[in-house]
C-alpha cells in the first residue's frame, strides 16, 4: 500500500525542487523565473529561498534586467556551501573524492587497495585516506555531508553491509557503514559501485535527466548499473543490474556458478589475461593471484592491441563481441537508447571496443529497425563510482525524490 505524507515534508520537497532547478540552470534563476519554472507561488518561493540563503546554500550573484521593471536577482548554489565524500572500493584500488555543492572534485586521492583477507584493515585504510583528503583540502569539516561508499556487491543496502563480494577475499556480511559511522561521526551510505557510477553520469553526463541507459562497469569484476527514464533502478536490496553469469560463449571456461562462459570468465581483464598467456603472448602470471599483476598483464595486452598485434586484437575483439551479447540481454530487457562504458580498467579497451562493440549490439538488438543505441565513453573518467558516491551523498541535500515524501512505517 502506497504511504502519505505531511506538510512539513512537502515544505522539504518543494526546498529541494527549487535548489535542484537552480544547480541545473548554469546562469542561476531569478525568483520570478523560479515561480514561472516550478508553478508555486511567488510567496512560497521567497521564503523557501530566504531558508536557502540563510543556510549558505545558494548566494545573490547580481541583477539582471535592462527593461522595465524592477531589476531580477539572480540566484546561485553557493559551491561552499556543502560538501560530500565519494569512496570507491575496487579490489585492486581505492579513489576517495571531496565534491562540491556543485558537483566539482576539489580533491582525490588514490591508494592500493591492501591485499589480504581482513576487512578491517581494508576499512582503516579507508578511513586513513578520509583523513588525508580533509586535512588536504582545508574545508570547515561542519560542511561536509558525509560519506558516500561505493563497494563491490552484492550488499545488503538496507543493513549497510557488503556480503561476500568475489573479489575481496575474507568479506562475509561486513558491516561497513556502521563502522565508517562510528569512525567519523558522519551520515554514510552505501551503493553498489556500478550503481553509483551510473548516478555519476546522470549527475555529470551531460546526457539530460529522462533518458534511459545501461552503465557497464569494467573494474576487476563487470557489472551494470541501469537507469530507466531518468530513474536508477536498484532493486530490494541495491544488487540490480549483475551480469556477471549472462553466458556470453557457451562452449567457454567453467564458471563457478556451474555454467560455462558467463561474463565473469569470459570478459573480465584476469580472463583476458589467461586468454592471452593461454596463447603464448604473455608470460604466465598465473601463479601470482595480486590484483596489480593482473593489472599489469591486461595493460600489456591491450598495448600489444593498439600496436596491431593480431593475437591481442584477437582476444579484444572477441571479448568485446561477448560483452556485446550480455550487454544486448540488457539493452532488449530495458529498452535504453544509450550503453556508457567505464571503470577503472575500461580506458586501454576504449579503442577496440567502441569499434566493436556498436555493430555487434546490432545483431542482438530487439528494437534496433525503432531506435538506435549510442554506445559510448563515460565523460566522467576513472574516478566515475567515487564521484557518484559523492553526487549521492549530496542528492539527500538537493535532489528532489518524491520517494521521500512517504512517511516511514
Ligand atoms: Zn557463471
Amino acid at each position: 500500500m502506497r504511504r502519505g505524507t505531511n506538510l512539513p515534508m512537502m515544505g522539504d520537497f518543494n526546498q529541494s525542487v527549487i535548489l535542484d532547478a537552480i544547480r541545473r540552470s548554469s546562469e542561476g534563476l531569478s525568483r520570478v523565473e523560479l515561480v514561472e519554472a516550478i508553478g508555486l507561488s511567488p510567496q512560497a518561493v521567497s521564503n523557501i529561498t530566504r531558508r536557502l540563503l540563510d543556510a549558505d546554500l545558494i548566494v545573490e550573484a547580481g541583477k539582471t534586467g535592462s527593461g522595465p521593471g524592477k531589476p531580477r536577482t539572480i540566484l546561485r548554489i553557493n559551491p561552499s556551501g556543502r560538501y560530500a565524500i565519494g569512496v570507491h572500493l575496487d579490489p585492486a584500488v581505492m579513489t576517495v573524492v571531496l565534491m562540491d555543492l556543485m558537483g566539482s572534485v576539489l580533491h582525490r586521492r588514490t591508494q592500493e587497495t591492501p591485499l589480504g583477507n581482513d576487512p578491517s584493515s581494508i576499512i582503516d585504510a579507508i578511513l586513513h585516506e578520509v583523513r588525508l583528503l580533509i586535512d588536504e583540502s582545508g574545508v570547515d569539516t561542519e560542511r561536509i555531508e558525509g560519506i558516500g561508499v561505493a563497494p563491490p556487491g552484492p550488499i545488503d543496502q538496507p543493513a549497510g553491509t557488503v556480503v561476500d563480494p568475489p573479489l575481496l577475499l575474507g568479506w562475509h556480511r561486513v558491516p561497513l557503514r556502521d563502522a565508517l559511522v562510528k569512525a567519523t561521526g558522519m551520515p554514510v551510505l552505501v551503493e553498489k559501485d556500478v550503481t553509483a557510477a551510473a548516478v555519476a553520469e546522470i549527475w555529470g553526463g551531460g546526457h539530460g535527466s529522462t533518458q534511459s541507459f545501461i552503465f557497464v562497469y569494467i573494474g576487476t569484476g563487470i557489472g551494470s548499473g541501469m537507469v530507466v527514464n531518468g530513474e536508477v533502478l536498484r532493486g530490494t536490496s541495491g544488487n540490480a543490474g549483475e551480469i556477471g553469469h549472462i553466458v556470453t560463449d557457451p562452449g567457454g571456461p567453467h564458471c563457478s556458478c556451474g555454467l560455462r562462459g558467463c561474463v565473469a570468465v569470459t570478459c573480465d581483464p584476469r580472463s583476458l589475461v589467461l586468454e592471452a598467456e593461454a596463447l603464448g603472448m604473455l608470460k604466465d602470471l598465473r601463479q601470482r593471484s595480486g590484483g596489480t599483476e593482473i593489472a599489469e598483464s591486461f595493460l600489456h595486452l591491450c598495448t600489444a592491441a593498439e600496436r596491431g598485434e593480431p593475437v591481442a586484437v584477437e582476444i579484444l575483439d572477441r571479448a568485446a563481441a561477448r560483452t556485446a551479447r550480455a550487454v544486448s540481454v540488457l539493452a532488449n530487457m530495458l529498452d535504453v537508447d544509450r550503453v556508457i562504458f567505464g571503470g577503472p580498467f575500461w580506458g586501454p579497451l576504449a579503442t577496440r571496443y567502441l569499434e566493436v562493440v556498436p555493430a555487434s549490439l546490432l545483431d542482438f538488438r530487439a528494437a534496433r529497425s525503432i531506435h538506435p543505441v549510442e554506445v559510448v565513453s563515460t565523460g566522467i573518467g576513472e574516478d566515475v563510482a567515487a564521484i557518484g558516491a559523492a553526487c549521492l551523498m549530496l542528492e539527500q541535500t538537493l535532489g528532489p525524490r518524491a520517494d521521500r515524501l512517504l512517511l516511514a512505517n
